[in-house]
């Protein structure tokens, strides 16, 4: 069982030192103390696991502040000349708290928000509600008037029935809706490769091509998007501000981006054409790639900008007309690197499996105290993480190991493939690398595990941001609690501990 195990994938590297942190990985904040421990910001691993137990989400504050500021600095430079410079939404489906919306406000971004819950954070943050935007494909109507009343500056339309829904809301409630309307381009992309189709099969947003069907306010021969735009134009109670597209998550080339501005770009000069108004914004979504392995290579925020920028002069050159000011969303580009998760290993063991080549090889299963629960995206997308030994550094052998968490599923595996010391073993710490994106917002209670506490780090100080969960919280919405067992006495397994 070495690095040469017949179960590595071919994607993953022997390492060249098992207790190396690769700086495109991990957040910049992140090294070995002199005594080999991981720290972030220098604060040991075993003083965070100490104070605030495990699992426990480390969030390097500088970190995910410097992302923000190079996507804000990258775009505005990039789309300057062309249109004024351009405004980045931080998309708060990726890792939303009150202090992660905050900070993204305080360097300049916007907050883009999924639902009425996400809304109030941001709300509540102190977000200029000028500088948030509403997304939903079903937003209910307590979400559509939340954010009427509280003023934010854009919700995205995402179909003809919501368009109309939104504008008889905003009529009888005496407010005038400013809409952006959700565009499908046709264009998907995922890593390197992306596919454009002229027809969407996906719950998301309004398709650029002639609908066949007269049905749910489509007109039969007209494109969606077109009957959207008409619509929104002659509504008294809807103020169209443009259109918006997002094609895909962690995303490297800017190619799939520029193809879609290219669509949209093209059917903005039709609907210009048809009405006679030039629609002033453009939102190009978020997707933006961060390298999870050493198998990613992301490219910083101010190149993808340079290239796509690129892209759109030369099609509003094309056509002939006034680029409309850009925006973006992204959202784990900015706090996903930011983010690791320290974990406390716990259960040890090595199982022989079928090997590609024919016979037996062992791989070595290192059980940590969360699990799927904490990170479902291994789960949900087959995503990979790498791992690395956080208390210490270690002479032993590397050996390809796969971390696996505490629930009831054979499929809850947290890191697939990476190489561990062979003596990692119980009581050690283990950090899962960026983590900051779709961990803390995606938790559940499965097996009624308590959610892990999200800890920023800054100026060499640890603060919670969002408490660990206790017993208490797990009992809270139990409407039928068991006759004379107060349910708030029962401690955590971390307070008990
Ligand atoms: N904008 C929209 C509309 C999205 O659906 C998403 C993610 O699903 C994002 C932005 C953020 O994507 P990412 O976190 O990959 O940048």
């Amino acid at each position: 069982m070495t690095a040469t195990s017949p179960l590595t994938p071919a994607w993953l590297p022997a390492p060249d030192d098992v207790d190396a942190l690769d700086p495109a990985i991990w957040a910049a904040g992140v090294a070995r103390t002199d005594a080999g421990e991981l720290a972030v910001q220098g604060v040991p691993a075993s003083a965070l696991a100490a104070e605030f137990g495990t699992p426990l989400i480390v969030l390097d504050e500088d970190d995910f502040r410097a992302r923000a500021r190079a996507f804000r600095e990258g775009f505005d430079t990039a789309f300057a000349s062309l249109c004024g410079g351009a405004d980045v939404y931080f998309a708060g489906k990726s890792m939303l708290t009150l202090s992660t919306a905050r900070w993204a406000a305080e360097e300049g971004l916007r907050v883009d928000t999924a639902s009425g819950g996400e809304l109030a954070i941001a709300l509540r943050a102190g977000v200029d509600p000028a500088h948030i935007g509403l997304h939903g494909n079903n937003k209910s109507e307590a979400e559509l008037l939340a954010a009427l009343d509280a003023g934010v500056g854009r919700i995205i339309v995402d179909s003809v029935d919501e368009l109309e829904h939104l504008a008889a809301l905003a009529a009888e409630h005496g407010h005038i809706a400013p809409v952006m309307l959700r565009l499908t381009p046709g264009v998907h992309a995922h890593t390197h490769d992306f596919i454009a189709t002229a027809h969407e099969d996906q719950k998301f947003g309004l398709s650029l091509a002639p609908s066949a069907q007269d049905a749910d306010g489509n007109v039969a021969g007209r494109a969606p998007a077109a009957v959207a735009v008409a619509l929104a134009l002659a509504s008294e109670s809807v103020h169209l501000l443009g259109v918006h597209c997002h094609i895909g998550s962690q995303i490297f080339e800017a190619d799939g981006f520029g193809l879609a501005a290219a669509r949209v770009l093209e059917f903005l000069d039709h609907a210009r054409a048809e009405h006679g108004v030039e629609l002033a914004e453009l939102d190009l979504g978020g997707g933006h790639g961060i390298a999870y392995t050493a198998a990613d290579e992301p490219r910083p925020a101010a190149e993808i900008a340079a290239a796509l920028a690129d892209d759109v002069q030369k099609t509003v050159e094309r056509l002939g007309m006034d680029c409309p000011r850009i925006s973006l969303e992204p959202g784990r580009a900015i706090s996903g690197p930011a983010g690791l998760t320290l974990y406390t290993v716990g259960v040890t063991k090595t199982v022989d499996v079928d090997a590609p080549g024919g016979g037996t090889a062992p791989r070595r299963y290192v059980a940590v105290d969360g699990g799927m629960s904490d990170n479902p995206r291994p789960v949900l997308y087959d995503a990979d993480y790498t791992a690395a030994l956080a208390s210490r550094t270690s002479e032993a052998e590397p050996v390809l190991s796969r971390v696996v968490g505490k629930h009831c599923e054979s499929g809850d595996i947290l890191v697939r493939d990476v190489h561990l010391p062979a003596d990692v073993r119980r009581g050690d710490l283990l950090a899962v690398p960026a983590t900051g994106a779709y961990t803390h917002v995606m938790a559940s209670n499965y097996n009624a595990l308590t959610r892990p506490a999200v800890v920023a780090v800054r100026g060499g100080s640890a603060r919670v941001i969002v408490r660990r969960e206790t017993m208490d919280d797990l009992f809270a919405r139990e409407a039928d609690p068991a006759p004379g067992r107060p349910a708030d006495q029962t401690p955590t397994p971390q307070e008990s501990a």
